[in-house]
């Protein structure tokens, strides 16, 4: 039987697209969007509207949404038949300092190979903008493969989960139309260790 996912397409495109991922994951991280630093608030709204963009460029209706904090940024595939699919993440990270315990620069991304495997090295790089980056790759991959999104997904993203998520729960109740979902796929959780991804329930 054919597999209508053509999920192995889907992987390999991943595959052969890591380098251009690598460079998008790194302009992103280039965005100093710490929240909690009334110093960087333009900088956490750029790293929403450069999220923002990169939905909209792969065929979302997507927009930054104003919150009396930081904005959301909530994108949606075409509609379908199911009920929506629901990734949140966050485009926010948490303080550099002390400056003086980081080997690098904190906002200047390189890839460096350890003894553990290849790793990227950038604050924000393993929470959380490697890991929503992760998603949207795959939808760029899935589209690439099937000429088009798949429907029902809605992503939402805030730009406070360092700072205490405080606009969280009112965007959610004043938004709980728009952004009811069938299943929510946290992506801002731990590894169960070291190469071993987890999905925890
Ligand atoms: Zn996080």
């Amino acid at each position: 039987m054919a597999d209508s996912t053509r999920i192995d397409e889907v992987l390999s495109t991943l595959d052969a697209e890591l380098p251009q991922a690598l460079e998008r994951l790194k302009a992103f991280l280039r965005i100093p969007s710490i929240s909690t630093d009334p110093a960087h608030r333009g900088d956490v709204r750029r790293a929403a509207e450069w999220l923002c963009a990169e939905l909209a460029g792969l065929g979302f209706e997507a927009s930054v949404r104003d919150t009396p904090g930081h904005p959301m940024v909530v994108a949606h595939s075409p509609k379908g038949t199911r009920r929506p699919l629901l990734f949140y993440g966050h485009y926010d990270v948490q303080p550099v300092d002390p400056l003086a315990l980081w080997d690098r620069p904190p906002f200047e991304p390189e890839v460096q190979d350890t003894p553990e495997g290849r790793v990227i090295r950038a604050r924000g790089a393993a929470d959380d903008k490697g890991q929503l980056m992760t998603f949207v790759e795959a939808f760029r991959a899935w589209k690439a493969v099937h000429g088009a999104l798949p429907s029902d997904l809605v992503l939402l993203f805030e730009g406070e989960e360092e700072s205490g998520s405080p606009s969280l729960q009112p965007f959610l109740r004043e938004n709980a139309d728009e952004l009811r979902a069938g299943i929510a796929m946290i992506c801002d959780t731990g590894m169960y260790s070291d190469g071993r991804p987890a999905i925890t329930t």
